[in-house]
């Protein structure tokens, strides 16, 4: 812990030594990162909704993800969440003043037609003053730009982990793509949401590679997921994960130190790797899911809501319904 700070870029020697912190020292790596939140994010925690329009039937084999069609897992799989479904989120997003309505969608590549449809949604959920973010595969300009035009104001596109580690958990499409197309988003104007997934075998070093290219994409918002294996999946056979809440908080507090400005997000896993720890964890983090992690469930709104103030934290406001 000699003397980086926000001023100066971390290297990557660095950002691995920061993961190799021996736990006895991770107070003082805590409260570095902890400096970082309050000096740029105060005590607001962005909360979020996640509504997953469309589910399952993916052409992909991302290993972790029980929406392949490679998965066996036990979800339910439809085209296009019912409007009822959808609108009714969003209305929750503004009654509740939570930060942002984020809207995923499986697969990999959609038709005019099919972006059209979402696009009218989107205009119809931004009527209400919603902050949007979208989730959705490979787009091309044109229809990245169909949805800029119907008000979506941030995509979500991860890396997931590193270029050397990508095609271990996924051979059906490339780590370059990937990054081809967040550059494409970005130079539409979206704000970017860009993230990675954490205990999939992946060594510390390739942490630190996605979180030093994470960190050139310069997003908004960095979701960190630690997984959580899903029977079904190629990782859902594989031993658990050998992750401690030790250790995904290094991860954390690597991110809030690499990228002190961006909303980091503690995605997956919250609730099983940082139960009852949530006072350390909103000390690295301001961001995270309300209810619902696409197939994998979530805690509750209001429980949430509860627990942020509870710990004298407040929720921040991006959405209204004024
Ligand atoms: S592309 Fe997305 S939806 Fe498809 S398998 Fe990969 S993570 Fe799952």
């Amino acid at each position: 812990m000699n003397g980086y700070s926000e001023e100066r870029l971390l290297t990557r020697d660095e950002a691995v030594t920061i993961l190799q912190t021996p736990d006895e020292r991770l107070g003082t790596l805590i409260d570095k990162a902890g400096g970082l939140r309050i000096k740029y994010k105060g005590k607001k925690v962005n909360v979020q909704l996640l509504t997953n329009v469309r589910s399952g039937n993916c052409s992909q084999d991302c290993a972790y993800c029980a929406q392949s069609c490679r998965s066996s897992a036990d979800i339910e799989k439809y085209r296009s969440i019912s409007d009822e479904k959808l609108f009714g989120d969003n209305d929750l997003v503004n009654e509740k003043h939570l930060a942002r309505h984020c809207i995923g969608l499986s697969g990999i590549s959609f038709t005019d037609d099919e972006v059209e449809e979402l696009a009218d949604r989107i205009r119809k959920m931004k009527a209400g003053g919603t902050h949007i973010c979208c989730s959705i595969g490979f787009l091309t300009e044109k229809q990245a730009r169909m949805l800029k035009d119907a008000g979506l104001d941030r995509i979500n596109h991860n890396l997931n982990t590193s270029r050397r580690y990508y095609p271990s958990i996924c051979s059906t499409h490339t780590y370059e793509r990937r990054i081809e197309n967040i550059r494409m988003l970005k130079s539409i104007g979206f704000e970017l949401c860009c993230g990675g997934i954490v205990g999939m075998g992946e060594t510390p070093e390739d942490v630190a590679d996605m979180l030093l290219d994470i960190r050139e994409i310069a997003p908004q918002s960095v979701p960190i997921n630690f997984l959580l294996p899903i029977k079904g999946t190629r990782l859902g056979e594989n031993e658990p994960p050998k992750l401690t809440t030790e250790y995904c908080t290094k991860v954390l507090c690597l991110a809030r130190l690499m990228m002190p400005k961006a909303d980091i997000r503690c995605a997956a896993g919250r609730e099983v790797y940082f139960k009852g720890q949530e006072e350390t964890l909103f000390r690295i983090v301001d961001s995270i899911f309300a209810a619902g992690y696409l197939t994998a469930g979530g805690q509750g709104i209001d429980d949430t809501l509860r627990l942020i103030s509870s710990l004298g934290y407040e929720g921040a406001v991006e959405s209204t319904d004024e």
